[in-house]
C-alpha cells in the first residue's frame, strides 16, 4: 500500500542549518563549542541537548525548557533538530513499513519496520548505501556501493521510525519498537567506526535508550573485524552464513575467498561475552538444489559445536531476476528438524513484507547497477 506523503515540510532549495538529531554525545559537545558555549558547560548542554531531542524526540529548541533561553535562541539560528527527508513509506498486509530514506540528493537507503505478534518490533537499518559484497542471491548486492552512512544518519533512520509509529519519549511503556537490527543495506563491518558510535547513541538509556543487548549487527564475514565488534559495541553478533562448505560459500558468499569458514569461526569463537545467554546468529537462506540438503543440515551442527548458537532459516526471497527459488516447505521443515534435534533453537523466518519488496535481501535504492568489471574487481579486492 502506498502512503501519501505531506511533503510540505520538506526544506526548500536553500541549504539547510546543520541538524543535531542522532549526533552523538561527544559530537553535540563538539558542536557546543564550536557554537561559543564556555568548553565547561559544553558537556552539560549537549546531555540536556541529546535528552530532548533523542529521548523525548523534541523538534523545536524552543520547547527545550532547561536550557538558558537566550542559547535556545542561538542554537534555533544555527541548527535544526530534522531527520533525513523520506521519499516513500509502503505498508504491508502484514504491518511491515519501508522508508526509503534521502540522505542527500542520490543517496538514499532502506529501512524496514517488523512488528511482531508479541508486541515487540525490530527496525532493520541500513550502514551503508548499496554494498561491495556481491552475495549471489541478495538484490542489495547487485547495486554499486554508494557510500558509508554516517553515525548520526544511522540513529536518523530510528528517529524517523519513532517519529512515524508515534513512539516518543523513548522510555513509554509497551513500546513497539524495542531491537535493532543491522540487517539493512550494506556490511556494517566495513563501516565499523560510525557503527559503533551509532551503537553508543542508539543505546544511550539518557537518550533513544535501546539496550546493546537488543541491538544484532549482521556480518558476511569480515572475520577480523568480528572480536572488535564484541569489544566496542557489545552488540549481539549474526553471521550470514549460507553454506557450510567452502567451495559453495566462496561462490555465493564472494567474501568467503578472503575469509574462509576456518578464519571466520575462529574469529566467532574469538567474540566476547558468548554463553548461553549471549548466543550468535547464523542466518541461512533456503535455496532450492544449492544448499539445502539433510547433508549439509548435518554438517551444519558439526560445524556450529561449541559456538553458542540459534540458526535462522530465512526462506529466499525472490526479487526481479534473481538467479534462485526458494527450497520446498517439506524440506525447509525437515532441515530444521536435523539442526533442532542436535538441540539448536532454528525457528524459520516468516517472510515479512514481500509484497513491497522489504523482506531480506530485497531492499535496494534507485541507484547505478554493478558492472559485471566491477563485480570481479570486488570480488578479488
Ligand atoms: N551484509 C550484512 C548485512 C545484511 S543482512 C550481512 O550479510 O549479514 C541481510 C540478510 O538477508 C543477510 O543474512 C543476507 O544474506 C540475507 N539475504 C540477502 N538476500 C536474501 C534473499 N533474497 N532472501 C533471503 N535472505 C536474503
Amino acid at each position: 500500500m502506498k502512503v501519501e506523503l505531506d511533503l510540505s515540510k520538506r526544506p526548500d532549495a536553500a541549504p539547510a542549518p546543520k541538524s543535531l538529531a542522532g549526533m552523538s554525545l561527544p559530537a553535540l559537545k563538539a558542536e557546543m563549542e564550536t557554537l561559543g558555549v564556555p568548553t565547561k558547560q559544553a558537556g552539560m548542554r549537549a546531555k540536556q541537548i541529546r535528552r530532548w531531542a533523542h529521548h523525548m524526540g523534541c523538534r523545536d529548541f524552543m520547547e527545550m525548557t532547561d536550557v538558558a533561553k537566550d542559547l535556545r535562541v542561538q542554537l534555533s539560528d544555527a541548527y535544526n533538530l530534522d531527520r533525513p527527508a523520506v521519499t516513500d513509506h509502503q505498508v504491508s498486509v502484514d504491518g511491515t513499513q519501508k522508508w526509503l530514506v534521502q540522505f542527500q540528493p542520490g543517496v538514499e537507503g532502506e529501512s524496514v519496520f517488523i512488528p511482531d505478534v508479541s508486541k515487540s518490533g525490530a527496525l532493520c537499518v541500513s550502514s551503508q548505501v548499496g554494498c561491495t559484497l556481491n552475495c549471489t542471491f541478495c538484490h542489495t548486492g547487485t547495486q554499486k556501493l554508494v557510500r558509508n552512512l554516517t553515525a548520526q544518519e544511522i540513529v536518523s533512520q530510528i528517529m524517523i521510525a519513532r517519529d512515524q509509529i508515534e513512539e516518543w519519549p523513548s522510555s513509554m511503556e509497551n513500546r513497539r519498537l524495542t531491537n535493532i537490527v543491522f540487517m539493512g543495506m550494506g556490511e556494517p563491518l566495513y563501516n565499523l567506526d560510525n557503527v559503533a558510535e551509532a551503537i553508543d547513541t542508539i543505546s544511550d538509556g539518557h537518550g533513544i535508550a535501546i539496550g546493546r543487548r537488543r541491538i544484532t549487527v549482521s556480518t558476511a564475514g569480515v572475520a577480523p573485524k568480528i572480536p572488535e565488534l564484541g569489544a566496542r559495541t557489545g552488540a549481539m553478533l549474526a553471521i550470514s552464513l549460507h553454506a557450510v562448505r567452502d567451495d559453495l560459500r566462496d561462490e555465493i558468499v564472494p567474501i568467503n575467498r578472503k575469509y574462509d569458514l576456518q578464519t571466520l569461526f575462529e574469529a566467532i569463537r574469538a567474540y566476547p561475552e558468548l554463553n548461553n545467554s549471549k548466543r550468535v546468529t547464523f542466518e541461512y537462506v533456503m535455496l532450492k538444489g544449492v544448499n539445502d540438503s539433510l547433508a549439509e543440515a548435518r554438517d551444519l551442527v558439526k560445524l556450529l559445536s561449541g559456538v553458542p548458537a540459534k540458526i535462522n532459516l530465512i526462506p529466499f526471497n525472490p526479487w526481479p531476476g534473481s538467479p534462485y527459488e526458494c527450497s520446498d516447505w517439506e524440506t525447509i521443515e525437515a532441515f530444521a528438524e536435523v539442526v533442532n534435534r542436535a538441540g539448536y533453537a532454528s525457528p524459520i523466518r516468516t517472510p515479512r513484507g514481500r509484497d513491497i519488496f522489504a523482506a531480506c535481501g530485497q531492499l535496494r535504492s534507485e541507484s547505478v547497477k554493478k558492472s559485471a568489471a566491477e563485480k570481479r574487481r570486488e570480488a578479488l579486492a
